[in-house]
C-alpha cells in the first residue's frame, strides 16, 4: 500500500479568503478525502506586515463554516509546526544555507525599473525574466554596492527542461533559464520567497499532494528544481482551474459582494455555499445544497473542467 496522502489548505491571510479560493480548498479536501488522505492547515503569513492577524483567524471559521476541515496544523498545532510561516524564519534560513554551500546564490541589486524594463523579455506569468544583470559580479562590486543597496538573494538555475506530470493538466516542461531565470529566494527586505518557504515546508510537513488554482502551474518547475536541490520529497500536484466573476474576471480579495459576509447576509447556508461551487466544479448538475462530506462519492478530477469557470450570473 502507498504511503497515505497528505493533502494541505495553504492560505494567504494578506486579506479575508474568497470564493475561487474556497473553491480550490474544496477540491483539494475532496482530492485528498477520496484516496483516505487528510489535510493540514498550513498558514502562509510570510510577509507579516500583510497579513494582519485578524485573517489568520478568520480564515479557520471561513473553512469550518464550509466543513472545510482539517487533521492537523493552524490553531490546532501538530507534530510538525510550527504550521504559520511567520514563525519559520530559522528552517528557512537553514535551507537558504545549503544552497548557499552549494554556489548557487548570489546576491542581486536590481532595481524593480530595473527588472521591469521595456526590453526584458516576459515569463508565461509575465513577470519579467531575470536577464542575469547580478549573476557575475565580482567581490568587490558586491561589497560597493552592498554600500548602498540591500540585496535581493537570487537562485542560478540551469539551462534545462523541467518535466513534470500535473494530475489534472497533464504534462508540463518549462526552461528555467529561458523562461523563468534566476529567481528570488529572500528580498531585499528579508522577507523569504515563497518558492523557497512552499517547497520547504510541503517537504518538511510530510505533503504528498498539492491542490492550487492554475496561476500557480508554472511556478511549479521552479519548486521542482528546489526540491532537487534540497534532498526533499516532492508532492503529486493537481492544478484547478480559476473561479471567474461573472464578467470574466479574476476574482480578488477585494471582491466583497462575493465574499463570505455577504453571501452569509444574503442567508446563504455553508451547504448552499459549497453546492454552488461543486455545482461550478461540474461535480452537481444542479446548485443545491451539499456537505464536502456528501461529495466524496460524486468526486472525480475528470469532472474538473480545464478552462476557468465563470460564475454563473445571479448563482451567488
Ligand atoms: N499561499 C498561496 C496562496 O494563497 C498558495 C500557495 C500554494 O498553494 O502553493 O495563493
Amino acid at each position: 500500500m502507498g504511503k497515505k496522502v497528505m493533502g494541505r489548505f495553504a492560505p494567504s491571510p494578506s486579506g479575508r479568503m474568497h470564493l475561487g479560493n474556497l473553491f480550490c480548498s474544496l477540491l483539494a479536501w475532496l482530492s485528498a478525502h477520496a484516496q483516505g488522505g487528510e489535510i493540514l492547515l498550513r498558514v502562509e503569513d510570510l510577509d507579516r506586515e500583510r497579513c494582519p492577524e485578524k485573517f489568520s483567524r478568520q480564515l479557520e471559521q471561513d473553512f469550518l463554516f464550509l466543513g472545510l476541515t482539517w487533521q492537523e496544523g493552524g490553531s490546532l498545532g501538530g507534530p510538525r509546526g510550527p504550521y504559520f510561516q511567520g514563525e519559520r524564519s530559522g528552517y528557512y534560513r537553514e535551507l537558504l544555507n545549503k544552497l548557499e554551500a552549494q554556489g548557487l546564490v548570489y546576491p542581486c541589486f536590481c532595481s524593480r525599473a530595473q527588472l521591469h524594463s521595456a526590453s526584458a523579455p516576459h515569463a508565461s506569468d509575465g513577470d519579467p525574466v531575470y536577464t542575469g544583470a547580478c549573476r557575475g559580479l565580482s567581490k568587490e562590486e558586491i561589497a560597493e554596492k552592498a554600500l548602498s543597496r540591500k540585496p535581493a538573494l537570487r537562485l542560478r538555475v540551469p539551462n534545462e527542461a523541467i518535466a513534470f506530470t500535473d494530475g489534472h493538466y497533464g504534462p508540463v516542461s518549462q526552461n528555467l533559464a529561458l523562461e523563468c531565470g534566476d529567481f528570488i529566494l529572500r528580498r531585499s527586505d528579508g522577507v523569504f520567497a515563497y518558492q523557497l518557504a512552499v517547497v520547504g515546508d510541503d517537504g518538511a510537513m510530510g505533503v504528498t499532494q498539492v491542490v492550487r488554482g492554475r496561476d500557480l502551474l508554472s511556478s511549479t518547475p521552479r519548486q521542482l528544481y528546489l526540491y532537487r536541490l534540497l534532498g526533499l520529497a516532492p508532492p503529486e500536484f493537481y492544478h484547478t482551474p480559476l473561479l471567474l466573476s461573472p464578467e470574466g474576471r479574476r476574482l480578488s480579495k477585494r471582491d466583497e459582494d462575493l465574499g463570505l459576509d455577504a453571501l452569509r447576509e444574503k442567508g446563504l447556508s455553508g451547504p448552499d455555499i459549497v453546492g454552488r461551487l461543486a455545482f461550478c466544479a461540474g461535480l452537481l448538475d444542479r446548485p443545491e445544497p451539499a456537505r464536502p462530506q456528501e461529495l466524496l462519492p460524486l468526486f472525480s478530477w475528470e469532472k474538473v473542467p480545464l478552462e476557468d469557470v465563470c460564475l454563473p450570473k445571479g448563482l451567488f
